[in-house]
């Protein structure tokens, strides 16, 4: 089909949540996409942290092919192979406990809260608790991650959201400390806020508010969805500052394209929910844990770790020099491995059109910033390729 018929068609019948790019996206290999018209394009978005793999791993697609062909679902009311062992490898991976699999992102967090609450009524015996999260965080669509979305028009027209949700500033103990009393059940927060513009926590920030929960028997939720998974050059970014979460939710990365997310706790945590607490139907089925199960696989067989931690170098030197190169359009240059962004003084729009028609995909962290997350694959000469079109669109 036409690449402008495809478009006028979607266009008629998807509803208008996204201001889509231009493109028709056909396939991809390795570190590239290609549209319909066969135009190449050196893919920096990984269709937002998710194709860690690159696109066409032989392992991972030859895995979930025979899974299809093997068993794509069951429910939860029986037991299978490939969630069992999926569920070991994230508890391996996380150094948390026990897994509950979810479809996506946002039904993570759900959880988190769900089990947060579960957790302090248990304890407490009454419900009325809070949970405090950060300005500027993103925690998904649904009505109780959004409740915990520190962006006000992500939130305003779809008032009221759960109740018991509070703002602090991320990176300012003061304001969490502030806002802590004895209805607080938990504090959530990304290791690395994602959308909210590619802000890492501080290493002494993320000390203290572990330390403040432990005083305080108030439970730390991270939210590794999009910082985890390698992306930072640990598994979960929370590894590099010398604490542990309560109860993690992660998704993206760890499906590499299948539809998959998960929330980890420890068992102490964990234990809080009984059987009718919480579910799903397709939550964590064969056809998504296998799948599951193999990127796990991959990320040791390819010590992808290690080579985030090379290559997020890399990238880091190259922004950090174009950024001071161009101070007169980039005001910062932040992030960890490869998770990076550009800080820029006007919105960046325009400049991610001109390179995508350049051969180059990139997205956008707000309107101002410019963010870097390829699939991690990729190597130093990507990263030459994308600064010298980057070079021409500003
Ligand atoms: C993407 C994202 C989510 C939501 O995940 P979905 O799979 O889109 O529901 C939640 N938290 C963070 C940090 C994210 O980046």
């Amino acid at each position: 089909m036409d690449k402008k018929e495809c478009i006028r068609r979607a266009e008629q019948v998807l509803m208008h949540t996204y201001g889509r790019y231009q493109v028709v996206l056909d396939h991809g290999e390795g570190v590239y996409l290609y549209d319909t018209d066969g135009k190449k394009y050196l893919d920096f978005s990984a269709g937002i942290a998710v194709f860690a793999l690159g696109y066409g791993d032989e392992k991972y697609n030859e895995a979930v092919k025979a899974q299809v062909d093997k068993l794509l679902h069951t429910s939860n009311y029986y037991y299978n192979e490939p969630t069992t062992f999926a569920a070991e490898k994230l508890v391996k991976a996380s150094g948390l406990d026990r897994v509950f699999f979810t479809n996506s992102g946002t039904e993570a967090v759900e959880g988190a809260i769900k089990l947060a609450r579960k957790y302090y009524y248990k304890k407490h015996g009454v419900a009325d608790s809070q949970i405090i999260a950060m300005e500027h965080s993103f925690h998904g669509r649904s009505m109780g991650a959004l409740s915990v979305t520190g962006t006000t028009k992500y939130r305003t027209a779809f008032e009221p959201l759960i109740g018991g949700a509070v703002f602090a500033s991320f990176n300012d103990f003061e304001s969490i400390k502030e806002k802590v009393n004895e209805k607080t059940a938990a504090i959530i927060m990304e290791t690395v806020q994602g959308e909210g513009g590619i802000y890492p926590a501080d290493r002494e920030f993320l000390q203290k508010v572990r330390a403040l929960c432990d005083e305080k028997g108030i439970l730390l939720i991270l939210d590794e969805i999009q910082c985890g998974m390698g992306r930072t050059g640990t598994m979960y970014a929370f590894q590099q500052y010398g604490v542990k979460p309560d109860i993690m939710t992660t998704a993206k990365a760890l499906g590499c394209g299948v539809p998959v997310g998960a929330f980890v706790a420890t068992d102490e945590v964990a234990a809080a929910f009984e059987p009718g607490d919480h579910g799903t139907t397709y939550g964590g089925n064969p056809f998504v844990t296998n799948a599951v199960s193999v990127v796990f696989d991959r990320f040791e067989e390819l010590n992808l770790t290690a080579h985030v931690k090379e290559v997020g170098a890399y990238l880091y030197e190259k922004l950090g020099a174009f950024a001071q190169k161009h101070s007169d359009k980039i005001v910062a240059h932040r992030g960890i491995g490869l998770m990076q962004g550009l800080e820029f003084k006007e919105p960046v729009k325009e400049i991610i059109n001109r390179a995508m028609e350049k051969n180059l995909i990139l997205i956008a962290a707000g309107a101002n910033i410019i963010r870097f997350i390829p699939p991690l694959v990729i190597e130093k000469e990507h990263v030459d390729e994308m600064l010298a079109i980057l070079e021409k669109s500003i």
